[in-house]
């Protein structure tokens, strides 16, 4: 956890509510994705190490998703179906979660600092 105390702490939670989380984070790099998952959510997306998510609640009402290289757990409501978000690996073993910036409650960020994935190509 960063000791940083100005880093705003957002509420997330998936269409329902069964799926709770925060994220402690700036949303200064946020991404949508081109691959074949991504394009049908429309979803935009940004990562947040893992200490400094946390899921609240509703563990038992999500599933996961896996495809392609099945490196990204794509963790989605069985309840309402909505995709909150997703645990990675930032490739040194770390735990990282991608979370649906659309999950959260009045999130602040620049739509015009969306940048854009090539997950098509991954
Ligand atoms: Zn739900």
């Amino acid at each position: 956890m960063s000791e940083q105390a100005d880093i705003p702490v957002y509420e997330g939670s998936c269409q329902c509510g069964a799926v709770r989380f925060t994220a402690r984070t700036r949303l200064e790099a946020p991404f949508q994705c081109n691959c074949s998952r991504c394009r049908r959510l429309n979803a935009v997306m940004h990562s947040v190490p893992g200490d400094d998510f946390v899921l609240l609640g509703g563990s038992e009402a999500l599933k996961t998703y896996k495809f392609n290289s099945h490196t990204i757990a794509h963790q989605f409501c069985t309840q309402c179906g909505i995709q909150p978000f997703a645990a990675g690996s930032d490739g040194q073993g770390n735990t990282i979660h991608v979370i649906n910036v659309h999950c959260l409650n009045e999130p602040r960020y620049d739509r015009n600092a969306i940048s854009h994935f090539n997950g098509a190509d991954f």
